[in-house]
């Protein structure tokens, strides 16, 4: 029974978009590039349980780099640390795709591995003047296993 639907999920990773299965900016726990590391936003960052935080610059739809948790392991909260003296120590890239990107694709793109496995959703808005890609979520690995195997992972 379960057998077959990994072996279902496996097959309707086609038939989804990144955009399907995205957690939405709005719903992303993000920092901005000019936070100072004081004890109030690293209890944040603990308390949000995430183990990568993206991070932008100016508006949320401008992210430039991602946080991970581990990058912390030296930062002492007394100290005061500007985001911005981490982050360009560093330079973790970030993975974008757009969001027609089908499922089956971003695993391939997951495994390959080359930026870590997140990646910003983006989307193409086309005006008057040059097209503009806006950001709109982020996924990753677990997303896409979840769709694969059509059940929530309990996180620990
Ligand atoms: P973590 O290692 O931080 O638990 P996972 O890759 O296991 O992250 O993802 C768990 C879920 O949390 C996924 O649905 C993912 O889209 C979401 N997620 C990951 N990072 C963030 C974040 N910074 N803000 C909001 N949601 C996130």
């Amino acid at each position: 029974k379960e057998e077959v639907n990994i072996i279902s999920g496996a097959l309707d990773l086609r038939k989804k978009t990144v955009k399907d299965i995205m957690t939405k900016l709005k719903d992303c726990f993000m920092l901005p590039m000019n936070s100072v590391l004081d004890f109030e936003t690293m209890s944040e960052i603990v308390k949000s349980g995430y183990s990568r935080i993206p991070v932008y610059d100016g508006n949320r739809g401008n992210i430039v780099t991602v946080l991970f948790i581990k990058d912390l392991a030296f930062v002492d909260p007394d100290d005061n640390t500007p985001l911005r003296t981490l982050c360009q120590y560093y330079q973790n890239p970030c993975n974008f795709v757009f969001e027609d990107v089908t499922l089956d694709v971003m695993l391939k793109h997951f495994k390959e591995g080359h930026k870590g496995h997140m990646a910003f959703v983006q989307r193409i808005e086309e005006g008057d003047g040059d097209p503009v890609y806006e950001t709109v979520g982020l996924v990753t690995l677990e997303d896409v296993i979840e769709e694969m195997i059509q059940a929530e992972i309990v996180d620990e």
